[in-house]
């Protein structure tokens, strides 16, 4: 039975819906550094309908989306910290509700952390991350849904807006719930997942639009960097039902690479039979950052809080190191013996 939706335990402020409910309110939308299709479908939903009822709205993002969502409704509102910091921190500063959107700590925002804790405007934070831990008016937060996406339907239902959604604002919650789901394969166990969707589609959407506008949107350089990850950087621990992928700067220059080229890299060792656990590690200038992903119980975003200043999901979580590459990588495959007996587990 636990496909059967519970309904989500919520409380919207009676103070949110009031400031909603008059037209004129500067609204801002943040969301986290390298944001992806759940926080963007998400804050641009939410951006569209604020502007339809009226109200001033912007997102603000911490730095550069990918390529594969720059054709969402609405991403020309997308104001770039890291391009425009002046006028980010204006808006910011001037702004009556502040949404946060799909994160859970104010790190993840990182330099608009301060802004956002300096505001003294309404804020409200929407997300599905465990363990929610920012201090904000109203907290909307479901670890059971499959995405933010599909909270900030449910937001709208809650707060009878839901009358004012369209298409535009069905493909962004549409693609968020993709995305985040790894196109409806994990996180989506649910019944109100497909629910929301099937809500969705009533909108006119096509999915097969969306589907090839995200997935089939790659450079030949994108592709081919992903052939020689898998053929030359993958390495695979079968002891520990664990396999990797390291990537230097080195290599990302030679194949020339964009923000969201490494998008979806971190799930294929998972595809290997036996391999529960696999990370990336993506070389940076000053550090090294890294995704986690697990099938079944072995919870990454404890493994990733615990040695590599990170969380997240329990199956999907980041972190990052401020050792080399290769002292990093050592690290981590010094820690993969105490965890075998979790990682081995017969399915
Ligand atoms: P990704 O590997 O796609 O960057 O992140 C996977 C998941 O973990 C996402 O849901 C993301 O929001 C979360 N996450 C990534 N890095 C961090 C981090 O440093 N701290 C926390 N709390 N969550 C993170
Ligand atoms: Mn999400």
């Amino acid at each position: 039975m636990s496909n059967i939706h519970k309904p989500i335990d919520w409380k919207i402020t009676a103070s949110t819906a009031e400031l909603l409910s008059i037209p004129g309110k500067k609204i801002v939308v943040i969301s986290h550094i390298n944001p992806d299709g759940d926080a963007l479908g998400s804050s641009l939903a939410l951006t569209n309908l604020f502007r339809k009822i009226g109200h001033q709205c912007h997102v603000i993002l911490p730095n550069d989306y990918p390529e594969f969502l720059k054709w969402l409704p609405g991403i020309e509102q997308v104001v770039v910290l890291k391009h425009n910091h002046t006028k980010s921190l204006e808006i910011i500063n001037a702004a009556n509700l502040i949404f946060a959107v799909d994160f859970n700590e104010l790190k993840r925002v990182k330099d608009l952390n301060e802004a956002f804790e300096c505001s003294r405007a309404h804020k409200v934070l929407i997300d599905h991350h465990p363990e929610p831990g920012m201090k904000v008016d109203c907290l909307l937060s479901d670890i059971t849904a499959s995405s933010t996406a599909e909270l900030v339907y449910h937001f709208f239902t809650e707060t009878n807006l839901r009358s004012f959604l369209d298409k535009d604002i069905a493909e962004c919650l549409f693609t968020g719930i993709m995305t985040d789901t790894g196109c409806f394969s994990y996180n989506a166990s649910g019944r109100k997942t497909w629910e929301t969707v099937a809500e969705l589609l009533d909108y006119g959407i096509n999915k097969d639009r969306i589907y090839a506008l995200v997935y089939d949107n790659y450079s030949a350089d994108r592709m081919r960097l992903l052939g020689f990850c898998l053929n030359e950087k993958m390495e695979v621990y079968p002891e520990f039902g664990t396999g990797f992928i390291a990537l230097s700067r080195e290599d990302m220059q030679k194949y020339h690479f964009q923000v969201g080229d490494s998008e979806g890299f971190v799930n294929y060792p998972l595809s290997i039979k036996g391999v529960c656990f696999s990370a990336l590690f993506i070389e940076k200038e000053d550090h090294v950052r890294i995704s986690f992903r697990s099938k079944g119980d072995f919870a990454v975003n404890d493994f990733s809080r615990k040695y590599f200043r990170g969380g997240g999901h329990r199956n999907a979580s980041g972190g990052e190191s401020f050792a080399s590459l290769s002292e990093t990588i050592s690290r981590f495959k010094d820690l993969l013996p105490k965890y075998k007996e979790k990682l081995c587990k017969d399915e």
